[in-house]
């Protein structure tokens, strides 16, 4: 789309990735002037995909939980998503493999409870009231979990540590953090969006959920510029005003400046250091954020026989989360032999993952292939169904993840959700610069696809009301 010289928007998001996609559709539909701009050619950050020798990969994102238990089916509904995209449910969705232990989460929430009970029986009871807990939170466990990490959450309901590390590794996966680490209430949200009520998957690729987002916002007036970045955010008397692309020195004046990136990115080079207190500016840069991941892309000349379509393949070998967490930051992500690997529905493209240090771009053009022959070798050893008919592999590292989306040293999940960096307002609606505001998984609120989507729809509605529009 031209540039539009001077023009002036109600709103301006910096990010096309689910949460400024979804943010900026509310805004849209509620009658307001909305710009986004993207960086990237293609709107949807980690949730976009590619396309090589004739197969479709995921980028990143490959699942979409919170449909019925979380608000995701209530605002895709509102926003007319719902109809477009036709979920297919993955069934089961998620199965994790650890030693003798082979534990699906069906579409049957009584069936996945009667799995984990046939596996555990000594802790059956405990196994139900976990669950129970989880779906339909009494009022001292949801007041427990703001405090508590989710390991003293399985502590509090289990003794067997195989059956707790079994629970907490799909999280390690979907939070970037082992339990003793992890808040139990971002924890207790994961495990109920994305693996009790997970595995929803549209169309023909992940993809579709942006393009989707975007045909609606565009529908509903909105302005999109793609492959524009931004380079500045304009602060007038600790006001954000508008925005300076990189290409373009003409400013774009808006009375809503909404970020949807790294908020590190926001904060340091967007604003600049000279609008931060100081309090503040030492926080941003001591505060904990999410690993990255190293991603083989596989495809196949034939369906693979005898692995499920659609399902995430959780390969479990140490039940020391911590172990397993330690060595991947430390850059030895091959040593657990622990990661996950998810299957095209077509089941001719696998997608394997396992969480990395960001460590250098040098590093990773020297080691690249190297290591995507060992992810491979190791994955295959677990799996030897997918040594035949491999016909295409590529990687993502670390650096790949920061390149495509700026996420601050190529981060899968923003800030970490430990408990003492949960729900921190600096981060959504600072006090210190008017109309400025973030959304999306740098917020401290929350991650992932449902995360980001609750909290951009909160954040439309918070301006909606501003505005006097509801
Ligand atoms: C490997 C991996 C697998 C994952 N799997 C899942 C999954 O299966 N299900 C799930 O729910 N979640 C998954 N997640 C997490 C989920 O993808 C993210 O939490 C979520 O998509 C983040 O959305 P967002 O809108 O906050 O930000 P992002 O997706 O990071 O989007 C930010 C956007 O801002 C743009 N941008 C950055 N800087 C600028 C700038 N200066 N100017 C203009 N634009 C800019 C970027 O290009 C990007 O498009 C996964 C993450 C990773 C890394």
């Amino acid at each position: 789309m031209p540039l539009k010289g001077t023009e002036t928007y109600d709103a301006v998001i910096i990010g096309a990735g689910i949460g400024g996609l979804v943010c900026g559709c509310y805004l849209a539909k509620a009658g307001l002037k909305v710009l986004i701009v993207e960086q990237h050619y293609k709107p949807g950050g980690y949730c976009t995909s590619f396309k090589r020798k004739g197969f479709t990969f995921d980028a990143a994102a490959h699942s979409i939980g919170g449909i019925k238990l979380g608000n995701v089916g209530r605002i895709f509904n509102e926003l007319g998503v719902y109809n477009r995209l036709k979920l297919t449910k993955i069934n089961p969705s998620d199965i994790v493999l650890y030693k003798k232990y082979k534990i699906s989460y069906y579409s049957d929430i009584q069936k996945t409870i009667e799995n984990f009970q046939d596996a555990f029986p000594q802790e059956s009871k405990n196994i139900r009231s976990f669950f129970e807990n989880i779906i339909n939170p009494t009022p001292l466990f949801f007041a427990n979990l703001r405090s508590w990490t989710f390991e003293r959450l399985l502590d509090s309901y289990f003794k067997n540590n195989e059956l707790k590390a079994i629970i907490a590794y799909p999280l390690l996966g979907n939070g970037g953090l082992p339990p003793s680490l992890l808040s139990a209430f971002i924890g207790a949200k994961i495990y109920k969006e994305f693996l009790i009520d997970g595995g929803y998957y549209p169309n023909k690729s992940m993809q579709s959920l942006p393009d989707t987002l975007v045909n609606i916002f565009k529908e509903n007036n909105g302005d999109i510029i793609l492959s524009g970045s931004v380079k500045k955010v304009l602060i007038e008397n600790n006001r954000a005003i508008g925005i300076i692309l990189e290409k373009n020195s003409q400013p774009i004046r808006a009375n809503y400046i909404i970020s949807n990136i790294d908020a590190r990115t926001t904060y340091l080079n967007l604003i600049g250091k000279e609008h931060l207190p100081s309090d503040f500016l030492k926080k941003i840069v001591q505060m904990k954020y999410t690993n990255s991941m190293f991603i083989v892309y596989l495809g196949y000349a034939e369906p693979i026989e005898d692995l499920p379509s659609g399902a995430n393949l959780w390969l479990l070998s140490d039940s020391n989360l911590n172990e397993i967490y330690n060595s991947s930051i430390n850059g030895n992500i091959f040593k657990k032999k622990s990661f996950m690997i998810h299957i095209g529905l077509d089941r001719k493209t696998v997608i394997a993952f396992v969480m990395a240090p960001f460590i250098s771009k040098e590093f990773w053009y020297e080691n690249k292939i190297r290591w995507t022959n060992n992810f491979i070798e190791l994955v295959t050893s677990y799996f030897p169904e997918l040594r035949h008919n491999l016909v295409y592999k590529e990687a993502a590292t670390p650096y790949t993840l920061y390149r495509y989306t700026s996420n601050f040293k190529g981060a899968a999940y923003g800030w970490a959700s430990v408990p003492n960096q949960l729900a921190d307002n600096d981060f959504r609606k600072p006090s210190f610069i008017k109309n400025l505001y973030l959304t999306g998984h740098w917020t401290t609120q929350g991650l992932g696809i449902p995360g980001v989507t609750y909290i951009s729809y909160d954040l439309a509605r918070f301006i909606m009301k501003k505005e006097k529009i509801i």
